[in-house]
């Protein structure tokens, strides 16, 4: 494709986390027999924003950081997805991550389209003083194109609730209108949604208990190994042991903890609020994230970053369902060693997208300064996220694909649908 040629001497756009994304999309395009022309127009991100942020941080130092806003399609709705704060993040990451999001909008079958953004920074080094000034800022820098009819963002990793709520207030103090629509994932009090700050665990766990029916898994008493002890991680967690499994392991940067008769959630919820070093925790081993990786267990989430599981380690996978709560845990080599063993993979568009589905019942009961109870919400997102499964699961068997090529031909057809019957402007 020329957009690749074009843009493969750009070493920060054109990390390897983008030709995962790119490489997906070509296998999924190939499948759906789009014209080569039009892939290239739907691959190609609408806008890619980059600022520079100067912040006084509390010891009176100048120091300037960089964000990036990237919308990359918006033919079914306004950008959606959400902003992260990591020592990682680049224009790739982010465009890789906006992508991604376009096609779980797509598969979700919900009117948004999809975005990220992201800054370049360590907010555990950063004070809550320092946080506010760069998050301001950052509003700031992508006012002209944020909005609730242009793009909303949303937590992600390194950001939550409180960084959605300046947000709101400095989009807000600079229209002069209270605008609750311009971001989800806001705290209850400010127009936040009931069941958004557990929407991406909860919808893991769905995603979980459907797949455990189509190989006949019991729940009850099944074994789980969960990579990553942030939001995502934590309330997977928390409802699979809510539905009878047992956590026999969990990490988190820092290392993890194992117990092969189980590990109580809240208990060790608790303890990392208070000690983010895990392997304290009473009545539990010590154990490598690497060592994690290659346990024995019914069900193994990746709820931390990209890349986790790669070429090195991914024949050392033991499970039989293999959940991405993270968006591309997953590296291309590794597909394909998985796809070889007898596992059930729930890719990440499919797996994380309870998050995204209760933003949009955020931005709709935002708009509509009208809130709905918690019982309808989360009702409303199993449906969403059970029709999207049924429809992925029924794909992947009718074309003998695997569940992630399925899901992305989903996504990706419902976008295409959309840029096709708009057409071009002028
Ligand atoms: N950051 C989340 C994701 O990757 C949520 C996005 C949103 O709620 O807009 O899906």
């Amino acid at each position: 494709m020329n957009f690749e040629a074009d843009h493969r001497d750009n070493p920060e756009y054109f990390t390897p986390i983008y030709q995962m994304a790119l490489t997906q999309f070509n296998q999924a395009v190939k499948l759906l027999q789009l014209p080569e022309d039009c892939a290239e127009w739907i691959i190609s991100p609408d806008r890619c924003m980059m600022v520079s942020l100067p912040i006084r941080m509390d010891d009176g130092k100048l120091r300037t950081f960089y964000g990036y806003r990237v919308q990359h399609n918006s033919a079914l709705g306004p950008g959606k997805g959400g902003l992260r704060y990591h020592p990682s993040v680049t224009l790739g990451e982010v465009t890789a991550l906006a992508t991604w999001m376009t096609w779980k909008g797509g598969l979700m079958n919900i009117p948004l389209g999809g975005a990220k953004g992201g800054i370049r920074c360590n907010p555990k080094e950063m004070s809550k003083n320092e946080l506010e000034n760069l998050t301001r800022r950052y509003t700031a820098a992508i006012f002209p194109i944020i909005g609730p009819g242009k793009d909303v963002p949303a937590p992600d990793v390194g950001t939550d609730s409180q960084t959605m709520a300046w947000i709101m207030d400095t989009y807000s103090m600079q229209t002069g209108f209270h605008t609750m629509g311009v971001v989800t994932g806001k705290p209850e009090i400010m127009g936040g949604s009931l069941g958004r700050m557990e929407a991406t665990g909860l919808g893991v766990a769905h995603t979980i208990a459907h797949a455990a029916k189509k190989i006949n898994l019991p729940l009850e008493g099944a074994t789980v190994v969960v990579q990553g002890f942030g939001n995502v991680g934590y309330y997977t967690a928390k409802f699979l042991q809510g539905m009878g499994a047992k956590i026999i392991a969990v990490s988190n940067s820092l290392g993890g903890v194992h117990n092969k008769n189980g590990i109580p959630i809240d208990p060790l919820h608790q303890h990392a609020q208070e000690d983010r070093q895990l392997d304290n925790f009473p009545d539990t081993e010590k154990i490598t994230n690497a060592k994690l990786l290659s346990l024995k267990c019914d069900i193994l989430v990746l709820a931390a970053l990209e890349n986790q599981v790669t070429e090195k380690n991914a024949s050392k996978v033991n499970c039989k369902i293999y959940a991405e709560g993270a968006n591309g845990p997953t590296s291309l080599e590794a597909d394909k060693i998985l796809e070889e063993k007898d596992i059930f993979l729930i890719p990440d568009i499919l797996c994380n997208s309870g998050g995204v589905v209760v933003s949009y019942f955020e931005w709709v009961q935002g708009m509509q300064s009208f809130f709905w109870e918690t019982d309808d919400i989360y009702k409303r997102m199993e449906k969403i996220m059970n029709n999207a499964f049924e429809e992925t699961y029924t794909l992947s068997q009718q074309e003998k694909v695997g569940m992630r090529t399925a899901g992305l031909m989903i996504g990706i057809k419902r976008v295409a649908d959309a840029m096709m019957v708009r057409g071009l402007y002028p």
